[in-house]
């Protein structure tokens, strides 16, 4: 008699090629867990049925991205600390018989941040206030980031965003409406870029930023995965900056997300491996 394997996935819309598959069943194979890992095309009118599918199945837990991060909370049972701050969820997780919404988008960005500096006490600069910015700005403010600058297009949504970091976590957060070319100022400890510029296939577009407000000493990150070396990483690094690409969160995320299915903590050098090959970042074998 053979038994199903333990079931997880993702619920997206519209990401197909999504690397993420790859990247966590290569995890499953290498630890030798027998799980499946599979990405559902799920129109947002379609997601509760989702939700309704993976519990009947018994599913392990799945990840949701665009559009569904939002519009899933009420389809779940509770939700853990910092998703609850957030207000998104891209990580269901079955537990006791009951799914909770967790987000591990910003707790990926920050194991990857922690490998290069303490968040705790230094002033982050945070360009972008959508799903990874918000997520990026509670976590680090949970871990003792601080003051937290938000710089945004829209200043509707920027100002939500401060106004969330002031009233749920300890951090004190202030707006610059981004309208013109911005300065990132010389006491900025960390500088984050959670926009969608310079994702593939839009790769020559560019922050309205001054590089030479970067300056050494400051650790500059971005949240694009492809390509990994940005524009924005390219001048930081020019100008002595540490720099922390996108990549790192991408794998992290998972690595959390996979340690809440299966309590296993997965070999990120194995991940990364995969989404590289994936991204056609590898030298070809000689
Ligand atoms: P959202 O659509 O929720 O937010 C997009 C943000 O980018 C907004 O703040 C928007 O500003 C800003 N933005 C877009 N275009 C410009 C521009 N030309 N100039 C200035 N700001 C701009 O997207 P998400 O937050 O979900 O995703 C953002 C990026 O993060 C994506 O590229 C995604 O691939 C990446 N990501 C990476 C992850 C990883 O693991 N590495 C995980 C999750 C996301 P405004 O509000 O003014 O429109």
């Amino acid at each position: 008699m053979s038994f199903l394997s333990l079931l997880t996935g993702s619920f997206s819309q519209g990401a197909a090629d999504n690397p993420t598959v790859a990247m966590i069943e290569a995890a499953y194979r290498h630890h030798g867990i027998d799980a499946r890992y599979v990405n559902c095309e799920v129109p947002p009118e379609a997601l509760g049925d989702a939700v309704r599918g993976a519990r009947a199945m018994g599913w392990a837990g799945f990840n949701c991205s665009i559009p569904h991060k939002v519009a899933v909370v009420e389809h779940l049972d509770g939700l853990g600390d910092s998703s609850s701050v957030i207000g998104a969820v891209n990580c269901a997780v079955a537990r006791d018989g009951r799914l909770i919404g967790e987000n591990t988008d910003g707790q990926g960005f920050l194991t990857a941040l922690w490998t290069v500096i303490d968040p705790a006490g230094g002033s982050l600069v945070l360009f972008g206030a959508g799903g990874a910015a918000r997520a990026i700005a509670v976590e680090a403010a949970l871990a003792g980031a601080g003051p937290i600058t938000v710089v945004n297009r829209d200043a509707g949504r920027g100002a939500e965003l401060v106004e969330l970091l002031n009233e749920r976590t300890p951090a004190e957060a202030d707006l610059v409406p981004w309208q013109s070319t911005y300065r990132v100022p010389e006491g900025a400890d960390i500088v984050v870029n959670a926009t969608s510029v310079g994702l593939f296939p839009d790769v020559d577009a560019r922050l309205d930023v001054d590089p030479d407000s970067l300056r050494a000493g400051m650790v500059v990150a971005d949240v694009i995965p492809n390509p990994p070396r940005t524009a924005l990483l390219a001048a930081a690094e020019a100008r002595g900056c540490t720099v922390l690409d996108g990549l790192g969160m991408l794998v992290n995320q998972g690595v959390i997300s996979i340690r809440h299915w299966t309590g296993v903590d997965a070999d990120a050098a194995v991940m990364r491996r995969k989404v590289e090959e994936l991204f056609g970042l590898l030298d070809p074998p000689a």
